[in-house]
């Protein structure tokens, strides 16, 4: 590794910081060679250059709460200082290492929200957002990350700070750089991108290419937000930001398997801003049953989540007229108004992976792997049925929570990921399981990103496109020293 100058980028090469730096939420355990601290973009281009001097992969790191094993590596692990954070009307200019909800009360304040929230929303990064394309439980109405990045600027290997924003794709195309060798890829391929893209309601899948073009434009920041860090390094992201609504107000409802998508279908029609599912039993096997009491009053084992939003009365008055609809006749919901009790009950939702993880038989616990896979939302039962049948093939137990509305399931099977069996058994789950999404038109994950686990099956979903991917990522970075492995498997032979 470099020396002999002092440089203003922090380095860490041993203690706490390295060792936190060497996990994430994913299954695999790496230690950097050392982790740099950035604070401004000319460190990240420094951070860079050590990187390729050393012959050493380089790994930006949010908050590390990435689940598919994606911001941890063997060679320079990045983060960046947390930033400022500058709203303006209708956007807001942010720094990639503000922690979400941060950037929610610094919007609060003027009555304006980028409206995505991972469960995650009290650690998850902005940078680590953009680069995974996350999204969160109110899809259904405000849609991903992707929908909200109006510009980004990032540091690339062979070009240093740029600035990426949409360009009129006409101009796109006489470009002699990264840009228009980009444009021409996506436009020469447009017929085979739009066939292959999953018919789903969010993705985080390879690279976003049917995204990336639209209305007469080159939209290239739609084409990094998702990449997982393998294109360049964020270091500015401009939102879009919208009104927060003014009121909100929920139904509960408790359902068994039989009247999922009966349910789901009837709730989607009434233009929500969010469907979610909890499966009881996992408070039920952590001894947390009392965490559910309050919305819990059958035996029946999924909790369903109706959230609808606006301003106005009419927002209570259309949950109400919702509980006494006969379309519904028996489901008894619980009608939720008071904002105390509406955060109470989010709580249980977005508790549920934190619960999750407290579950451990023997060796066994909750682990990811197909924890994300996403079909047409009229396929919930059929998801549903497809996972909890591969789990039961293999005799393992599962948990089950996640975005109804949107058929995205986070199901995880209970095995022991230290041992050889186990890793052939995750091995075998993920292949049964994604070969079902696949006939159903879905994609291996809907907002957790491929990560290390999931990049050797990019490519199966993608048949006819993943070579393009490729080249993409061989246009930004052809020596490959952006997280190496990660989305864009290593060829092995
Ligand atoms: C309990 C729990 C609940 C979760 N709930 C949700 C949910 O509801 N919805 C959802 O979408 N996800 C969820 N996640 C997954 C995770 O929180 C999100 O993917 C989140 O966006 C990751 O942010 P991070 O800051 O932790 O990123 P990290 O884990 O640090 O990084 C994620 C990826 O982004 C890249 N990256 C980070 N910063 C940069 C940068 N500046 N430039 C380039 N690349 C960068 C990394 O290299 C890595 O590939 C959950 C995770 C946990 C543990």
């Amino acid at each position: 590794m470099q020396s002999g100058r002092k440089p203003a980028v922090r380095i860490i090469r041993e203690g706490a910081e390295l060792d936190e730096c060497s996990r994430d939420s994913g299954l695999l355990t790496l230690k950097p060679r050392a982790v740099y601290v950035a604070s401004t973009a000319a460190e990240v281009v420094q951070a860079l250059a050590d990187a390729s001097q050393s012959g050493l992969v380089l790994t930006a790191r949010g908050s590390g709460t990435g689940i598919p094993t994606m911001s941890v590596g063997t060679g320079i692990v990045l983060t960046q200082d947390p930033g400022g954070i500058e709203p303006s009307p209708g956007r807001v200019r942010v720094s990639p290492g503000v922690v979400k909800q941060t950037l929610d009360e610094a919007l609060d304040r003027s009555g304006s929200w980028m409206p995505v929230s991972p469960s995650s929303y009290r650690s998850c990064s902005v940078g680590g957002m953009v680069s995974t394309n996350a999204s969160g439980a109110r899809t259904l109405l405000y849609r991903s990350t992707i929908d909200y990045v109006e510009s980004l600027s990032v540091v690339l290997p062979e070009e240093g700070e740029k600035e990426v924003t949409r360009v009129p794709l006409e101009e796109a195309l006489s470009d002699y750089g990264s840009t228009g060798r980009v444009a021409r890829l996506l436009v020469e391929n447009g017929g085979r991108i739009a066939r292959e893209a999953p018919k789903v309601t969010k993705n985080s899948c390879g690279y976003r290419l049917e995204r990336a073009i639209h209305d007469g434009f080159l939209d290239l920041p739609k084409l990094f937000c998702g990449s997982e860090g393998t294109l360049g390094v964020i270091t500015r992201v401009v939102f879009r930001t919208v009104a927060k609504p003014a009121r909100r107000a929920m139904l509960v409802f408790e359902c068994a398997f039989d009247d999922l998508d009966r349910l789901v279908a009837a709730l989607r029609a009434r233009s929500p801003s969010a469907i979610e599912l909890v499966d009881k039993s996992i408070f039920a096997q952590t001894g947390r049953e009392k965490d559910i009491a309050f919305l819990s009053r059958t035996e029946l084992p999924y909790l369903i989540f109706f959230e609808l939003d606006g301003s106005g009365e009419r927002v209570s008055q259309k949950v109400l007229d919702l509980a006494a609809d006969p379309g519904l006749a028996g489901l008894d919901p619980l009608v939720i108004m008071d904002e105390g009790r509406l955060e109470d009950a989010w709580r249980v939702r977005s508790d549920a992976l934190v619960v999750a993880g407290e579950i451990k038989k023997g060796d066994k616990v909750a682990v990811p792997g197909v924890e994300d896979v996403v079909v047409p939302p009229d396929m919930l039962g059929s998801l549903v049925k497809l996972l909890s049948e591969v789990f039961e093939s293999k005799g393992l137990e599962f948990i089950s929570y996640g975005h109804a509305g949107d058929a995205n399931l986070h199901m995880r099977p209970l095995l022991d990921p230290t041992s050889r069996a186990g890793r052939r058994l995750l091995d075998d789950v993920m292949e049964d399981s994604f070969k079902g999404v696949w006939k159903m038109g879905g994609s291996i994950t809907g907002e957790h990103g491929d990560g290390r686990l999931r990049a050797p099956y990019v490519k199966r979903q993608y048949r006819e496109t993943y070579e393009l991917m490729r080249e993409i990522k061989q246009i930004y970075d052809p020596r490959g020293l952006l997280n190496r492995g990660v989305k864009i498997a290593e060829e092995t032979g």
